[in-house]
């Protein structure tokens, strides 16, 4: 827990989000600023700042991320059309938190290349 981390306090129940699935290691929950008729945001519950930090020692965390991931996607309607898995990483990636996250974003047709 990194005590002035925004997603660190939604993932300790600090800052309440209506979660759309949890485990003990992971949670999604919607953006507060969606740019996608869905946009949901996976964060593990530990710290971890960006992907460049990111150790071998986490294989398994992130297996288990990666492969829950559809499952939510499939739960929020996305499996039918697809959707867009996004992360962030630092300045010119466009990360604003710094706790590492994946967005998820469907409902639309996404542009090639990004802005
Ligand atoms: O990838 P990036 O770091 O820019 O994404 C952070 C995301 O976290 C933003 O899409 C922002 O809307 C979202 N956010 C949120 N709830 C907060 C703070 C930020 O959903 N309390």
């Amino acid at each position: 827990m990194q005590h002035d981390c925004i997603f660190c306090k939604i993932a300790s129940k600090e800052i309440p989000v209506k979660a759309v699935y949890e485990d003990e290691h992971m949670l999604a929950f919607p953006d507060i600023n969606p740019v996608a008729p869905v946009h949901l945001l996976v964060i593990p519950k530990r710290h971890i700042s960006n992907l460049l930090e990111v150790h071998s020692s986490d294989g398994e965390l992130l297996a288990h991320i990666m492969t829950t991931i559809p499952k939510i996607a499939t739960e929020a309607g996305l499996s039918e059309e697809g959707f867009r898995l996004v992360i962030n990483t630092k300045r010119h990636g466009g990360q604003t938190v710094d706790h590492l996250h994946w967005h998820v974003l469907g409902g639309r047709h996404m542009e090639w290349p990004p802005g």
